[in-house]
């Protein structure tokens, strides 16, 4: 298990006649820095900060121990570390108050022989995890900084679709529809950012689908994949879904509660819906054609 790292970071002593703008510019750059780190994955969770004996602290959990290394910071971060510093006139001192367990994650993604692009089992340190669903922070990703608060994002709004069906409000099948349909507007940018992974680290990059209800008896297993049709089912203990051609991997249903959602995300249903599309595009020529008509009788 990996154990987190609680740091406290000093920026530099609160002046006593600091005016609203002055205090107005740090929190705008001390926020800006702080959120930059965390898209990057280099802290995690909600981060705690105040004057503290006369000086500007926070208090962060870091993935690993030099997490706050400045040749981890992105422009972002660093463009305002720069600012900062030079307001407080001293440089940011790191202090490691638990020292955790995990030294450096420095690479950590060169090994593994794929990488899945993951939301709901991350607890905010990486969306892009190995097969043993260790995460492995932005920061130590080959990635672009933009590239990586897209995945930031992505995975936040995943968290919120989760979290919505969870609850069981209104939206819950709509939210239970876009994790769990491939072809939703969430699954289809996790495709696209999972490539944009891939063609950085030059290995594959596998998405996992949402499944939480299961078809009744052996049907649940024998699910061909949603994508192309092709077998699915593999020997495997986390995913016991996967196609290689398609980058997607699947899981078994926990719950055979509510079998008539069991359907979503399925590649039947998805036959369904495509052989319902053509039944509406022949209607639309049959309306387009009435429409012509009537141009003519007009
Ligand atoms: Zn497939």
């Amino acid at each position: 298990m990996q154990e987190h790292t609680l740091a406290q970071i000093i920026f530099g002593p609160w002046p006593e006649d600091a005016d609203d703008a002055w205090i107005e510019e740090v929190e705008h750059e001390f926020h800006g820095m702080m959120n930059s780190l965390l898209r990057q994955g280099q802290i995690y969770g909600d981060y705690t900060h105040g004057i503290i004996e006369g000086e500007l602290r926070a208090y962060v959990s870091l993935p690993a121990r030099d997490a706050l290394d400045p040749k981890h910071f992105s422009k972002y971060a660093a463009a305002d570390l720069t600012k900062l510093e030079q307001r407080f006139g001293q440089p940011m001192n790191v202090t490691l108050l638990s020292p955790g367990n995990v030294i450096s994650l420095d690479g950590a993604w060169k090994n593994p022989p794929w990488l899945v692009l993951l939301s709901s089992v991350t607890d905010g340190t990486g969306v892009i995890v190995t097969p043993n669903l260790d995460p492995l922070p932005g920061y130590t990703l080959p990635l672009d900084a933009d590239t990586y608060e897209q995945l930031y994002f992505w995975s936040r709004n995943y968290q919120r679709h989760e979290g919505i069906w969870f609850n069981g409000t209104s939206l819950e099948v709509a939210c239970l529809k876009a994790m769990a349909d491939p072809l939703s507007d969430l699954n289809r940018l996790a495709a696209r950012l999972a490539y944009e992974v891939e063609q950085a680290v030059g290995k594959p990059v596998y998405t996992a689908l949402f499944r939480h209800y299961a078809l009744p008896g052996d049907a649940e297993t024998q699910r061909p994949c949603p994508l192309c049709g092709a077998d699915w089912h593999v020997e495997g203990e986390l995913f016991p879904f996967c196609c290689i051609s398609c980058r997607l991997l699947g899981e078994i249903g926990p719950s055979k509660d509510e079998n008539h959602w069991a359907r979503i995300g399925t590649w039947e249903e998805r036959l369904r819906r495509m052989a319902g599309r053509s039944w509406l595009r022949r209607s639309r020529r049959c309306f387009g054609a009435a429409d012509s008509d009537r141009s003519l009788l007009g």
